[in-house]
């Protein structure tokens, strides 16, 4: 590619990327800059599920409930590490006021409009990148520890029917015919069919830069510092100086940082998440399973059993503890006596998010040739491909497909 490119994006991620290939799929010339490659970020190592009827946000009242109980647990599903308290109080402060209820119903409207246009237009994108084998509908299983962990989730569940979600409440035998091994502890069971996975989300999101690359497209390893406006166009600084008609920027977690340089700040934050990806043949896994009440998921992929998430509130700086990784591992174990828990790799990655549960997709304050494209939390993957389709339509100028008033970077 000669000519100046139509559009720099910023990040090789899994929304950088998808949004690039939308991009692309318009005709504009567009060159990636990513500081590692693609895939260095939280694309590569998160559980892989197109969590599409997910469409409650994390900040609610039962969130609240639960994260009193979670906090005195240091390696539980939630913690605040003490050299990181201070900094994060006033993103706490926003998350608590985000719960709300009447917020919470403006949210998952929200959630829901996204999810819809992510999962309508997933699989024409899938086929169009020739990733559609990578799909697999194979379903989430959300299982309860007895009687009133069960009772306490069907307020959500109820708030989901109202939004068309199909999904089956089970007893532990009914749990046992979609998948066998679960300990007699979880009682009760919710199937969501309409759930899907990706094989490996890694190998997904490389494949989806080399599509690009096939495609014509340019992707450069080098470090966004700035963005400056200039006449019919952006200027990035990344050890060189490069332009464009327009500048999409999807850095993950690290993305403010760069915001802040055409002076807009974004109370963007990262829940670091943690996994243990076991050798395949660690369990006979059909399904994914939810462990909601403690905080983390087992998902089957083409490289493994991963067994991931809790949400650690420690910024970008301090070094991981892998002692949660192990946690998580040793409840795994507890709760599928069948796992054998030996051989897996640790890993742990800076989920980008915004205190009310919901990404940024918007043009910068100071102009429509920046188009923001991050934040998305525990959903980027599932998120995806809806999003790449919203800065494909602000990169136009067109109407977006959904209203994006709940998304803009100036609601907080
Ligand atoms: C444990 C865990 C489990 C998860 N499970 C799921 C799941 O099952 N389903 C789901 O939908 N989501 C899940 N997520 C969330 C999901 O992984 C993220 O929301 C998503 O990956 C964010 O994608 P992204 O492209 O915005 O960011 P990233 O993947 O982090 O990519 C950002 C990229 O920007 C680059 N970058 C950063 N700064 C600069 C710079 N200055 N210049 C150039 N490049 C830069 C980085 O190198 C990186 O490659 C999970 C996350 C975690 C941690």
């Amino acid at each position: 590619m000669s000519a100046l490119p139509d559009v720099i994006v910023i990040g090789a991620g899994v929304i950088g990327l998808s949004a690039a290939l939308a991009l692309q799929a318009e005709g504009r010339r567009v060159v990636v800059l990513d500081r590692e490659g693609p895939a260095a970020g939280a694309s590569a190592g998160n559980a892989g599920a197109f969590a599409f009827t997910d469409i409650l946000p994390l900040a609610s009242p039962g969130i609240l409930r639960k994260a009193s109980k979670w906090l005195l647990d240091p390696l539980g599903p939630l913690s605040v590490p003490p050299a990181y308290a201070l900094r994060i109080a006033p993103w706490m402060f926003r998350f608590w006021r985000a719960c709300a209820p009447h917020r919470v119903a403006q949210s998952t409207a929200a959630q829901t409009a996204l999810m819809d246009l992510s999962k309508a237009l997933l699989e024409p994108f899938l086929e169009r990148t020739g990733t559609l084998p990578m799909l697999r509908k194979d379903g989430n299983l959300q299982v309860y520890e007895g009687e009133a962990e069960f009772r306490a989730s069907l307020a959500g569940w109820q708030a989901r029917a109202g939004h068309g979600i199909d999904f089956h409440h089970m007893n532990a035998r009914e749990m046992a015919e979609i998948q066998p091994g679960i300990a007699p502890r979880f009682t009760h069971g919710t199937f969501t069919p309409g759930w899907y996975s990706i094989s490996d989300p890694k190998l997904y999101t490389l494949a989806l830069a080399e599509r690009f690359v096939a495609g014509g497209g340019r992707i450069d390893q080098a470090e966004a510092r700035a963005l400056r406006p200039v006449e019919n166009g952006i200027e990035v600084t990344a050890g060189t100086t490069l332009r464009a008609g327009h500048v999409v920027l999807a850095a993950g977690a690290f993305s403010h940082r760069i915001a802040r340089t055409l002076g807009e700040r974004i109370p963007l934050e990262t829940e670091r998440g943690y996994n243990t990806t076991l050798p395949a043949s660690a369990f006979d896994l059909r399904t994914q399973i939810t462990f909601g009440g403690h905080g983390f998921v087992i998902t089957r992929l083409s490289s493994g059993i991963r067994v991931g998430g809790a949400v650690e509130l420690g910024g970008l700086d301090l070094p991981p503890n892998f002692g949660r990784s192990r946690a998580m591992l040793g409840k795994a174990k507890t709760f599928l006596p069948g796992l054998d828990a030996r051989g897996g790799t640790e890993w742990m990655g800076f989920r980008p998010s915004l205190p009310d549960s919901l990404p940024v997709i918007g043009v910068a304050r100071e102009t429509p040739r920046v188009v923001y494209a991050f934040g998305h939390g525990h959903l980027g993957l599932t998120q995806s491909v809806g999003t790449a389709r919203l800065v494909a339509d602000l990169v136009a100028g067109r109407k977006p497909a959904i209203d994006l008033s709940p998304f803009s970077p100036r609601r907080f």
